[in-house]
């Protein structure tokens, strides 16, 4: 009946499960999820979607949702109205403050969560709190690359689209799996490539699938990727490879780079990287024939102590080849979660307003004091490592997080653990009762994507809007408004009605998106920014100019780090990543059946030779001890590891077998990145299978 037809609803969302940002019409009939139809119209996959994007949604619904606010009361909780809650919060946090001071508070956001969000809670931590010390996922992930773009290019963002990827000659892609990790984008290199004559070069410990795809797979020693990358764009520049015209007219700092290379010679390279002198020549040969080169990278890349700098040598491979500013060409940094960009774009970083504008440089400061009506600090405040340890010294008394499993998902998971346990008042603001939530005073019920508008930005830093699909479930409320509502019981008179408005406010303040508003971004309609006073944005960065103060890209000469030492009984590598089927810490894929039933754990990739040497079978169970912790899991055989190079996805549910149980505190220098994978262990049988 007609009846019927009308309580079908059909509403546009964007996917929370990457950083490609697939968007698509999702059907509903109240609360049932019907189907997901991607169409033509959507600007970054089409009618295409990964198995996350077209069943990963059932979790909306699962019981386990959080739902009403939870006050602990000494090893429980008790179910609190909000009034109650956020009563609470305002009166410990305001006590906490006074007595210690506004940097004894910290914040975290979330990169699952919208800009809005993002926004609101940095303007919380700075304008309500007087604090900079809010930070978000991105410092577990990307930060290192958006610091070698920064040295060298100026912008922290992928250079293209993604559609200029089909365009490349040759995409060389290093530490990072798009086909699990980022499938969409994905599937149109391995089309480009299968049919299109497109070249590829994969670097990694894994001959993950695209490395299985490639013309050519390097298999480097772990953490040797400045190495090799140096001495092939030495090679280029012996050569005389080097694009002259566009170095000469684009760039600065030709002779002292060139310099710095010296002892990056191909010996030296095969040498300490073990990639073969034979397959460095055919890697700088190959780049030099293409006439476009796209570098895709991620967290193999960055997840070390060298992390920007290899993101930095990789950028300046780019500017030496001139691959920058044309389709088919550039730098891909490719983020991981759905809005890790947007996150880090609105602000909810410790030394930057929105918009990577310096909470030390004065103008800019004033325009958010007086945009804001209040003093703010200059201070730039402690990233998410800095306040673990801050809470372990004593600095830092209370903590506010939204949408962040830190207790999963950042390193060395026993000293965060013990941290969150001296804290004085933890809020924790989630789905579902995470592991995080476990250490908190006060945990809030939020909602998910479909209950609620707003817009995330993905990876080639693309503006898109969510629709409200579902009303939030039992008491959750979207984090906007929670967030909006702790301001106002500490005397902030936030007025926000809808998140357009958030984002008109935020616009205003941000030259980087000046031009975004919600008319423009109506349905399937997307900017990319910088986006202009006019409406008008940037498909591909740098095409005429870099944004420095003379227009020019900067090489920048970085040194070999190497990776941390480990005592010798710690005999195997350890490397971790993702898995096609779940999302990060598993709190909303886990919560799929049908994702469940496929994959209902995660695992330890073992080689065959050290299956063979360790008598070990398929399905063993062991147990990984590293300095720091132990777990116990199941191995899976397989040749996608090399010798005694062992691979744990890190998406699990499971306390046992959660992989940063073993992960140090090492980090990137520069930015505090954790050095995940840098990590040893040693293996324990347990029992065979
Ligand atoms: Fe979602 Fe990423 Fe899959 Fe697209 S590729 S459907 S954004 S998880």
């Amino acid at each position: 009946s007609s009846m019927r037809a009308t309580r079908v609803k059909r509403t546009k969302t964007v996917c929370t499960y990457c950083g490609v940002g697939c968007s698509f019409d999702i059907w509903t009939k109240d609360r049932k999820i019907l189907k997901i139809e991607p169409t033509t119209e959507a600007p970054v996959n089409g009618i295409s979607t990964c198995v996350k994007g077209k069943f990963g949604w059932q979790f909306v619904n699962s019981p386990d949702r959080l739902k009403k606010p939870l006050i602990r009361r000494d090893d429980t909780f008790y179910e609190a109205s909000w009034d109650e809650a956020l009563d609470l919060i305002a009166s410990k946090m305001t006590a906490i403050k006074h007595e210690h001071g506004s940097d004894s508070l910290a914040f975290i956001a979330s990169s699952k969560c919208t800009n809005e969000e993002n926004y609101l809670m940095q303007k919380l931590a700075r304008s309500v709190f007087g604090t900079n010390n809010v930070d978000n996922c991105s410092r577990y992930c990307q930060s290192p690359a958006t610091t070698g773009l920064f040295r060298t290019v100026g912008y922290g963002g992928d250079s293209g689209s993604m559609h200029d990827l089909q365009l490349a000659d040759l995409i060389l892609i290093v530490g990072a799996n798009p086909a699990e990790s980022h499938p969409v984008l994905a599937t149109r290199i391995k089309r480009a490539h299968k049919h299109f004559g497109q070249k590829l070069i994969v670097a990694d410990l894994r001959k993950n699938e695209m490395a299985r795809r490639a013309d050519l797979h390097l298999h480097p020693t772990p953490s040797t990727d400045l190495i090799w990358l140096s001495a092939i764009t030495k090679y280029i520049i012996d050569q005389g490879y080097s694009a002259q015209a566009f170095l000469e007219q684009r760039v600065n700092g030709y002779d002292e780079y060139v310099a710095s290379l010296e002892s990056f010679t191909l010996e030296y390279a095969e040498k300490t990287t073990g990639i073969p002198r034979a397959q460095l020549i055919q890697t700088a040969e190959m780049i030099h024939a293409a006439k476009g080169l796209c570098v895709l990278w991620a967290m193999g890349v960055t997840q070390h102590c060298g992390g920007s700098d290899t993101s930095t040598a990789i950028s300046n491979l780019l500017l030496i080849t001139g691959n920058y500013g044309r389709p088919g060409t550039g730098a891909y940094p490719l983020r991981g979660h759905n809005n890790v960009q947007g996150a880090a774009d609105f602000g909810t970083m410790p030394a930057w307003f929105p918009g990577y504008q310096e909470v030390q440089d004065d103008e800019v400061r004033e325009k958010f004091e007086k945009a804001w009506g209040t003093k703010l600090s200059k201070i730039p405040g402690y990233d998410n490592h800095q306040m673990v340890d801050g809470i372990h010294e004593g600095k830092v008394k209370a903590m506010y997080l939204f949408g962040e499993e830190m207790a999963f998902v950042d390193s060395n998971a026993n000293h965060v653990h013990a941290a969150f346990e001296k804290l004085e008042f933890f809020v924790v603001q989630d789905v579902f009762f995470s592991k995080t939530a476990q250490f908190a005073d006060v945990i809030l019920p939020a909602s998910p994507s479909l209950e609620k508008e707003g817009t995330f930005t993905n990876t080639e830093r693309r503006f898109q809007r969510l629709y409200q699909a579902l009303d939030p479930l039992y008491e959750s409320r979207p984090d906007w408004k929670i967030i909006m509502s702790i301001a106002n019981h500490l005397g902030a008179n936030w007025t926000y009605e809808h998140p357009s408005e958030i984002m008109e406010e935020a616009a205003k303040l941000t030259p980087l998106f000046a031009g975004v508003t919600y008319d423009r971004l109506e349905g399937y309609k997307s900017l990319q920014w910088p986006v202009a006073e006019d409406g008008t944005d940037t498909k591909i960065l740098y095409t005429e100019m870099f944004p420095f103060d003379d227009g020019k890209a900067r090489l920048y000469p970085v040194e070999f780090t190497p990776p941390v030492e480990v005592e010798e009984q710690y005999d195997l590598h350890l490397n971790n990543g993702r898995l096609l089927e779940h999302f990060h810490e598993g709190n909303m894929t886990y919560h799929v059946d049908g994702i469940v039933h496929k994959v209902p754990s995660t695992f330890v990739e073992v080689s065959h030779e050290l299956a063979k040497e360790r008598d070990l079978q398929d399905g063993a169970l062991v147990r990984l001890i590293s300095p720091y912790g132990r777990i116990e899991i199941r191995v899976a055989i397989t040749d996608r590891v090399h010798a005694k190079e062992l691979y744990v996805p890190m998406n699990t549910r499971a306390d046992a077998e959660a992989v940063n149980y073993l992960t140090s505190s090492y980090h990137d220098l520069a930015t505090h990145t954790p050095a995940y994978k840098e990590m040893s262990v040693r293996m324990e049988v347990l029992e065979q299978s």
